[in-house]
């Protein structure tokens, strides 16, 4: 039995989810019934009226019963649906069901990372996948072939105190303020950074938040960082300080990305880390689209050059299938991560830290928090370092057989073989005006949900594919609705 005041916790909590869990499973089914395809038609308007109708009086005297069912259910309706092999505008990724199911169990559970009282087993859940996946992420793993020996799960005790570590973020662009933030403490409030003009936009923000100086911007006008143009960017600020009078050429982090946004493109990063070497720079890899990559046999190596990044961004709510949020941010030398630290007399005493309790608030900005870590954990236990890399392989080869589609199609062009699951591709013989109006057409019918990029100064349509689970007539009749409706 369950009443809108039962909890979800607790030797109860079980009996009272039970059927909630019914109704929010029949109301996603009605809704997504209702919508019919990848996202609501009719556009902002038409849709904004729908839910503002199914919900009435959001805070209403008495409480309505069927609050549940129909607030789920309309939500589902106006949804747009990652799983449809039709929504593939964005790094938005269909979540596994199993990391879903393990997400409802961190609701229920609820602890909340700013303290050990508050989170006994997730804490060490948290260090176990944190240490595991920087492992990953910096070529440290114990293997990536064989299983590890069944060992007592102590890795805090033994990992050496300079193994590198990682935190749990919301994403990318939080994993990106922090790596900042790291390079600010270490190299002083005057590090510039220095990025691609393929960078993602929280980069520069970050930087404008964290009060650094105006970022050095090179340009990427194939859509990846050239090094030469990196190189000259670097040699040019050093000698822009030195003409100042300083006497120290000043510091840099370079930010690379791995997967950009718009193309899934990577940056030459082996060459990008021997320029931040021979000039002193520090090394940030955004690898917040790409990063899971590693997790394949196939497509690993197009991360050589990874692990010489001081710090590197991973968000396996892109590639990786989880609900949002699983950021990570991994860094390779923990000592980074002393500058977090910060003392709260009500979460890590100081007397309490001495006497064993461990200290949590140094693992982020945030206060509460949530187990994020509970999915991804499920996730990799489940899936396993194969399992993962076979999904990423099937979206890999969905991207290679869409731009195959539209290679052969004399009716589009495309902008290049996909390095990830990106495609970008335009109706042949047509403007970019063609271009934004066959992608809104189909986003206000309902139809489709497709992206768009600017790149080599053209406006290019942008299938970003993260469904694992998409079959080739899927993607030929994509390009067929493009097709029709591109106007002439
Ligand atoms: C998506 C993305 C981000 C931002 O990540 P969020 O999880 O949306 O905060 C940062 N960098 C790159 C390259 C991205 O693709």
């Amino acid at each position: 039995m369950s009443t809108p005041s039962s909890l979800a916790s607790g030797p109860e909590g079980p009996h009272a989810l039970r059927p909630l869990l019914d109704t929010v499973l029949d109301a996603l089914s009605e809704g997504a019934r209702v919508r019919g395809g990848p996202l609501p038609s009719g556009g902002p308007e038409a849709v904004a009226v729908r839910l503002r109708d199914a919900i009435g009086d959001v805070l209403p005297d008495q409480g309505d019963p069927d609050a549940l069912h129909d607030i789920v259910r309309a939500l589902a309706e106006g949804a747009a649906d990652p799983s449809d092999p039709f929504c593939a505008a964005h790094l938005h990724c269909p979540p596994l069901a199993l990391a879903t199911a393990a997400d409802l169990a961190a609701s229920a559970l609820n602890p909340s990372l700013d303290s050990w009282d508050q989170a006994p087993g997730a804490s060490e859940l948290e260090g176990l996948v944190t240490e595991a996946l920087a492992a990953e992420v910096f070529g440290t793993a114990a293997s990536r072939s064989t299983p590890p020996p069944k060992a007592p799960a102590a890795p805090n005790a033994t990992a050496a105190p300079s193994a590198p570590s990682a935190l749990i973020t919301t994403g990318g662009t939080e994993s990106n303020q922090l790596a900042l933030l790291l390079a600010r403490e270490a190299h002083g409030a005057d590090v510039r950074l220095v990025h691609g003009a393929n960078a993602h936009h929280s980069l520069p923000r970050a930087a404008w938040l964290l009060g650094l100086p105006e970022p050095v911007v090179v340009p990427a006008p194939a859509g990846a960082l050239d090094p030469a143009a990196l190189g000259e960017a670097l040699t040019s600020c050093a000698a822009q300080r030195l003409r100042r009078g300083s006497a120290q050429p000043g510091a840099l982090v370079v930010a690379a990305t791995a997967g950009t946004t718009d193309a899934g493109l990577i940056d030459p990063l082996p060459e990008i880390a021997a320029l931040c070497a021979a000039h002193g720079a520090r090394l940030h890899v955004d690898a917040a689209y790409g990063g899971a990559l590693l997790f394949s046999d196939r497509y690993r190596d197009r991360l050589t050059g990874l692990d010489a990044a001081d710090t590197v961004t991973l968000d396996l709510h892109k590639l990786g299938w989880q609900p949002v949020a699983a950021g990570l941010l991994a860094v390779r030398d923990p000592h980074d991560l002393a500058v977090l630290h910060h003392r709260a007399d009500y979460l890590n005493a100081e007397d309490d830290t001495e006497a064993g309790l461990p200290d949590l608030l140094g693992r982020s900005l945030r206060t509460s928090r949530r187990p994020d870590v509970l999915k991804i954990a499920v996730t990799l236990k489940a899936l396993g370092r194969t399992g993962l890399g076979r999904l990423v392989e099937q979206v890999c080869d969905h991207a290679r057989e869409f731009a195959a589609l539209v290679h052969d199609h004399p009716g589009f062009e495309l902008y290049a073989p996909p390095t990830i699951s990106t495609v970008l591709f335009r109706p042949a013989h047509t403007g970019d005006a063609a271009v934004a109006a066959v992608r809104r057409r189909l986003l206000t019918e309902g139809r489709a949900v497709l992206g768009r990029a600017r790149i080599d100064g053209r406006l290019w349509l942008k299938a970003t594919l993260l469904n694992p689970h998409t079959r080739p007539d899927d993607l030929a009749a994509l390009l067929k609705l493009v097709e029709g409706n591109t106007p002439r």
